[in-house]
């Protein structure tokens, strides 16, 4: 599981302090040095360490920390409010549209989990009573549909394809008309992917982004990449604008640093996090709950 590192570590500094009883300034600069370090290990952007770090230190040296009979207690809280407001606060939720029909237009690159995404987002919306349909919208790899078919088997969603089509703006907006039709709620559109970001992918997505209109672009990155994983986001972001990350390989050995920079590098919360390959193995993503399970 991700942030075993970075908890075991923090964990060991928020000890040192409690032992302690009253702080004092030299204290508190002791564990925030130790506090960047965890961080930076678990690889976290070193911009985002060093505000959350300053941060924190700014509301711990404060009187009333200072001057608290539980001043540990105080500083471990500081370091809680501010790892959940790191990782995008109360606004993460997954949104539907008012319209009663969703589209989420699915994007990532390749390798990262994006199909197996689809299918686990499927079964999380089945889950929570919505009537989805997949569709297959990668005219490059015949491979691609047929593993989005045996995904939207397993987990019993019709998957829409056009086989013979190399136009995916029109596969996505046949696939609306069909669900629509067939009496859905929900379609997920996959998309190619490709090794890395390109003018030619970023072109594609933006031409099934005006097709559909999706109520929102949910963008698959793999926890597994660390840094790399949060300038996908941001490229992402700035080429096509995203409404949320979904973080996969979570359960991996991943540091967890991109699950911490991400929100803060690219200003898009994440929404979920994949924890293994099952295709129940999809978790909404609540920032204090992880916070309070990265520090113990
Ligand atoms: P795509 O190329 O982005 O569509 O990626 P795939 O959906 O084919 O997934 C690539 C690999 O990652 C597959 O072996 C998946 O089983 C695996 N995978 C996807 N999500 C997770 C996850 O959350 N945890 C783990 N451990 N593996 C995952």
């Amino acid at each position: 599981m991700a942030f075993e590192g970075l908890s075991e570590k923090l964990q060991n500094v928020f000890k040192g302090l409690k032992g302690k009883g009253s702080l004092t300034e030299s204290d508190i600069n002791t564990a925030m040095r130790e506090v960047k370090l965890a961080l930076l290990e678990a690889d976290v952007n070193f911009k985002v360490v060093k505000d959350f770090v300053a941060a924190v230190k700014e509301k711990s040296l404060g009187e009333e920390v200072m001057a608290s009979l539980t001043p540990a207690q105080q500083v471990i809280k500081i370091v809680n409010e501010e790892l959940t407001e790191l990782m995008g606060g109360t606004g993460s939720k997954l949104t539907y549209s008012p319209k009663g029909f969703t589209v989420y237009l699915m994007v990532g690159l390749q390798g990262t989990g994006k199909t197996t995404t689809c299918g686990k987002l499927a079964a999380y919306l089945k889950k929570n009573g919505k009537k989805p349909m997949l569709c297959a919208c990668d005219i490059y790899r015949p491979a691609a549909i047929d593993q989005l078919e045996v995904v939207g088997n397993s987990v019993e969603t019709p998957v829409f394809t056009m086989r013979d089509s190399k136009e995916p703006e029109k596969i996505a907006a046949e696939a609306v008309k069909e669900a629509q039709r067939r009496g859905f709620n929900v379609l997920i559109v996959d998309t190619a992917g490709r090794l890395q970001i390109d003018e030619a992918l970023m072109d594609e997505l933006a031409t099934i982004k005006s097709a559909v209109k999706p109520h929102e672009i949910l963008l698959v990155v793999d926890a597994l990449t660390g840094q790399d994983a949060v300038n996908a986001a941001e490229g992402f972001n700035e080429k096509l604008g995203i409404d949320g990350i979904i973080m996969t390989k979570m359960d991996g050995d991943s540091r967890g640093g991109a699950a911490l920079s991400a929100k803060k590098v690219t200003g898009k919360p994440i929404k979920f996090v994949g924890m293994g390959e099952k295709l129940d193995a999809l978790e909404p993503f609540h920032p204090e709950r992880m916070a309070s399970r990265i520090l113990g």
